[in-house]
């Protein structure tokens, strides 16, 4: 174990508060510390002589050699009797006492103290508002919950105290057995971080569970289930998804939600399965902890029953799995062992008078199979077929093969016996067949994550001063908006853009599209030709901070033909100005012409988040990026394997492969251009939002047509 070895393994544990007051949250503490603790429990409370049996001290420090101290004392002397513990040497506090952040400023200054006071002292801090800690290793129950847990390897943390008494209770019911249980509370000290990192470390924890609200330290999480999670399944369930449940979510446990889409891609990268039910949460954690990981995504169904068999097989449709296609030998031993009714393809079904014995030689042969990498028994109860022979034979199949398996032996009652042998076996039971099939799957994504390698991001040679230069520039003009004047910040970080000129007189406008056109046929020898429009055409744009969506006021010209540069800047500039009296117009910008028939546009951004910091999008671009929404994220800073994943991510990947008969876009150039953006934004803090909208991407390479971003002058 970790740092936080003492907390979940103390020989002595003292409760502050201790008390025999019917229905206190003292007592229910003390007496689960006494129900099963192999160490010693020590009871504080200097106004009673005795608690449940067990003498009462004045004071923590009255005994020797205390580990972990338990504070369940009314709120304004919290912070007295944690000093008072820290004072006595201890270093492991468990906080029950409510009344901290959840409970307005008075509340929210003492947690600051109590912060301040476990920096003093190093303490590890759970909680406040906590229910408490469980190691059922040594039958520490140090929480007011109404059952102890059983023995197990999953080890769970729940930032809702209320939710642990119930998941334990359900628990309980179903032979589900836990190592460690946190109550996280208000996460003053100790958050979801501390406790991934420690049972990462922890040899007896197979599984870690957790329900968030928020995440503390978005960075600091994803850091720490990145590495854990390669050896040890990390399963979550993140409440407050919508609107309504985040508002639920702050007035719950004063917790700020963060914003959705940047939590999906952080507890991906973190190697994190995300779940959206409790059920999930369980069905995933179950397997994990009992089953091992297929070496196949082939599923064999073996099954008595047709009809359920066919709702199987619609579940691994729907899955990432597949129904695994028998070798000729296993059709052959199939057609050998099972009666001429029997169907030997997968889902096989040996129909419904079959005993025992012939499920058992059917799912030997199944299992045998080398295309097989998971397998699902599902029976529908008969008067030929025992459940609990049928439960045994499963369990020795599934021991001897070490494939996984989930059970659906349907039914009420008939199956309880059979299905908790099952459990204890490690193999999960469902009556509906398609939770077995997702916990499958979930097995199946493990892998992947067990799998997966993590590359450093490369950092480009750039041009930093330049770059800062350009948004201190933007800052001394007073604004916190930036367009296609910021461009040169793209240049100096090395994405390319097209040759472009912003001027504020139309004789500058003639001038500058003549050189864009001259230089454009000059280095047209070869490919580079194809770059600009025909006729020596040009683009033109308005360039104004204060207009967001250039194109929708009419301020974007394509294809202006050289004897019309002077006219279209006139009436450029006349619309911004009638569209927007008060605008500041900066000029506009004439730019090199892209062919953009032999090539996508795409979009490449950056959105800083308030708990994970800044994340790369990239997706299809263009003006209905909103409406097509095929895009997707990482947190920044992206690695070129990541980059190419993003690519392949989104629906419109075959458009930048080469679609019907196109030349496919020159992928290295989009990746290197998502890395490069990644490292401006991971530099600059005080570049907030930023869009590279189009990012043309053509067989050439990619070109930057336009950008628009925010920046916060404060990180300037
Ligand atoms: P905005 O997004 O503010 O409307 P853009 O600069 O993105 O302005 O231009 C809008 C559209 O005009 C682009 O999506 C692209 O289709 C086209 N366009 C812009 N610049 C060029 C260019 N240099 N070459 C070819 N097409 C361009
Ligand atoms: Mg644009």
């Amino acid at each position: 174990m970790g740092e936080l070895a003492t907390l979940f393994g103390p020989r002595r544990v003292a409760v502050v508060g201790a008390t025999d007051r019917e229905g206190s949250v003292g007592r229910a503490i003390t007496a689960n510390l006494l129900a099963d603790f192999e160490g010693d429990v020590v009871a504080v409370n200097p106004t009673k002589d005795e608690v449940l049996g067990l003498e009462s001290h004045d004071s923590v420090g009255a005994v020797p050699d205390v580990d972990v101290a338990v504070i369940v004392v009314p709120p304004p002397i919290v912070l007295d009797a944690i000093r008072e513990a820290a004072e006595a040497g201890i270093r492991d506090v468990v906080v029950i006492t409510a009344g901290f952040g959840e409970s307005g400023s008075e509340g929210a200054r003492r947690e600051r103290e109590l912060r301040e006071l476990a920096a003093e002292y190093d303490l590890n801090v759970v909680g406040p508002n906590s229910l408490g800690i469980m190691n059922t290793g040594l039958g520490l129950n140090a929480t007011f919950g109404p059952e102890n847990a059983q023995e197990g390897s999953i080890s769970f943390m729940s930032q809702s105290g209320a939710f642990v008494t119930a998941v334990v209770d359900w628990a309980n019911d179903r032979n589900l057995g836990f190592r460690n249980v946190v109550s996280l509370g208000n996460k003053a000290v100790l958050d979801e971080s501390d406790f991934v990192r420690e049972w990462g470390e922890d040899p007896d924890t197979d599984v870690i569970l957790g329900y968030l609200e928020d995440v503390v330290d978005g960075r600091s999480f994803v850091e720490s289930a990145r590495e854990v999670s390669t050896d040890t399944p990390i399963v979550v369930v993140k409440s407050g998804r919508t609107e309504a449940g985040a508002s639920a979510a702050a007035s719950h446990t004063g917790a700020i939600a963060g914003s959705e889409e940047a939590y999906e891609a952080a507890l991906d990268q973190a190697g994190v399965l995300r779940v959206e039910t409790v059920q999930d949460l369980f069905d995933f954690g179950s397997i994990l902890a009992g089953q091992p990981l297929p070496e196949r995504d082939g599923v064999a169904i073996v099954t008595n029953a047709g009809g359920p068999g066919v709702m199987t097989t619609d579940a691994v449709g729907d899955s990432d799995l597949s129904l695994a296609s028998f070798s000729d030998e296993t059709v052959e031993r199939f057609q050998a062992a099972l009666p001429d009714e029997a169907n030997v393809y997968n889902p096989v079904d040996i129909i419904g008078d079959a005993p025992v014995e012939r499920f058992e030689e059917a799912l030997d042969i199944a299992l045998a199979d080398p295309n097989v990498g998971a397998a699902v028994v599902l029976a529908c109860p008969t008067a030929t077929l025992s459940y609990e022979a049928l439960a045994d034979a499963v369990v020795d199949l599934q021991a001897e093969y070490e494939t996984p398996v989930a059970a659906t032996l349907m039914g009420g009652s008939s199956a309880r016996d059979a299905n908790e042998r099952l459990s204890r076996a490690g193999i999960p039971t469902y009556f509906d067949p398609a939770r077995a099939v997702r916990s499958l799957d979930a097995l199946r994504e493990y892998r992947e994550i067990s799998r997966r390698e993590y590359t450093e991001p490369e950092t480009f040679d750039v041009d930093r001063d330049a770059a800062r230069e350009i948004l201190e520039s933007a800052a001394r003009r007073d604004t916190n908006r930036l367009g296609v004047e910021a461009m040169g910040l793209l240049d100096a970080y090395g994405i390319p853009t097209p040759d472009g000129e912003i001027v504020d007189a139309r004789a500058d406008a003639v001038e500058a599209a003549e050189r864009i056109v001259g230089a454009g046929s000059e280095d047209g020898d070869g490919e580079g030709g194809d770059g600009e429009g025909g006729d020596g055409e040009v683009v033109m744009k308005i360039v104004s901070p204060d207009i967001l969506h250039k194109s929708d006021i009419g301020g974007v010209a394509v294809g202006v033909p050289p004897e019309e540069v002077g006219d279209t800047y006139e009436d450029l500039v006349t619309r911004a100005r009638s569209y927007q009296p008060d605008a500041t117009i900066l000029g506009v910008q004439v730019q090199e012409m892209l062919d953009l028939d032999s090539g996508v546009e795409t979009i490449a951004g950056m959105n800083r988040d308030p708990q994970f910091g800044p994340l790369v999008l990239f997706g299809l671009g263009g003006i209905f990026v909103e409406v097509l929404e095929d895009t997707t994220l990482r947190l920044a800073p992206v690695s070129a394997a990541s980059a190419r994943e993003m690519i392949d991510e989104i629906d419109a990947a075959p458009l930048l492969r080469g679609a019907r008969g196109r030349d496919p876009v020159d992928e290295a150039s989009v990746v290197e251009t998502i890395q490069r953006l990644s490292q401006l934004v991971t530099d600059f803090p005080a570049i907030v939002e930023l869009d590279i909208n189009p990012l043309v991407a053509t067989p050439d390479g990619a070109q930057a047509v336009d950008v628009r971003l925010t920046i916060d002058q404060e990180e300037l």
